[in-house]
């Protein structure tokens, strides 16, 4: 089946359509859809929908483009709601070197802290890694995790194998739509299939069709269809096997 390992499905950009948007990607054959929360505004919207659909499985974390806004209590109000199992991993956690304007150390603060409480809470993480792999791996090493998924995996072929010897799967999706972007479609042909899960990351990275527009849950299809061509297999076993990937990084969550 098709899971959509990395949307933000609680973003107020879908809330004029989120119903008709899910249909849609429902009747493609998307069956599961991974919301991460981003602050903690965003932890009762993604609980809400957990809630209300069984097709959404919810992660909490605080996004590392959001510290500068974060309290150091919404860790506490976090580890609260991982202690009473309200979320199935913890995300969306890591690092951006990309954007100059989000204190550096205050993001390490907040990523470590975040790891301790998966560590803690025995729950899968989903990781924001941007211009900051290597930084991330290094805290992998330190605060074992039980793996997880590294969302829009943009390393080499040897960071990729460190996330995958480390338990963790590599998100694609957006990005293989264009031609110019050589080195991700090579990793996503070359990589053990075994180590992929599709992703749209919407409404954001909209893919080449769609390019000034909001990125909609059904566009996971058409990723599907992009993977099988580039590694010569069929949609069917793209949809096996990267459905199968996404629920043992989540812990074995199924949708009903
Ligand atoms: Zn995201």
């Amino acid at each position: 089946m098709l899971i959509d390992s990395h949307i933000h499905l609680d973003a107020g950009e879908f809330d004029a359509d989120r119903d008709e948007l899910i249909a849609a990607a429902r009747a493609v054959g998307v069956r599961g859809f991974v919301v991460p929360a981003v602050d903690r505004a965003s932890f009762e919207r993604v609980r809400a929908l957990a809630t209300a659909r069984t097709d959404v499985c919810p992660a909490l974390g605080i996004h590392p483009l959001y510290v500068m806004g974060a309290q150091e209590d919404d860790l506490g109000v976090l580890e609260g709601l991982l202690a009473r199992g309200e979320a199935r991993a913890v995300g969306e956690i890591g690092l951006d070197n990309f954007v100059t304007d989000v204190d550096p150390e205050r993001q390490l603060e907040f990523f470590v802290a975040q790891l301790k409480l998966a560590r803690r809470h025995a729950l899968p993480v989903i990781l924001h890694v941007r211009r900051a792999v290597d930084p991330i791996l290094k805290q992998l090493r330190r605060i074992e995790v039980p793996g997880g998924i590294a969302h829009a995996f943009n390393g080499s072929r040897q960071q990729a194998q460190m996330f995958i010897d480390l338990g963790f799967r590599l998100g694609f999706g957006g990005a293989m739509s264009f031609e110019g972007s050589t080195r991700i479609r090579e990793l996503a042909r070359s990589l053990p299939l075994d180590a992929i899960v599709l992703e749209t990351d919407a409404p954001d990275i909209p893919p080449a069709w769609g390019q000034g527009a909001r990125n909609v849950p059904a566009n996971l299809a058409r990723y599907a269809a992009i993977l099988a061509e580039l590694r010569g297999i069929s949609v069917d076993e793209v949809a096996a096997t990267t459905g199968r990937n996404a629920r043992d990084a989540l812990g074995g969550w199924l949708p009903a």
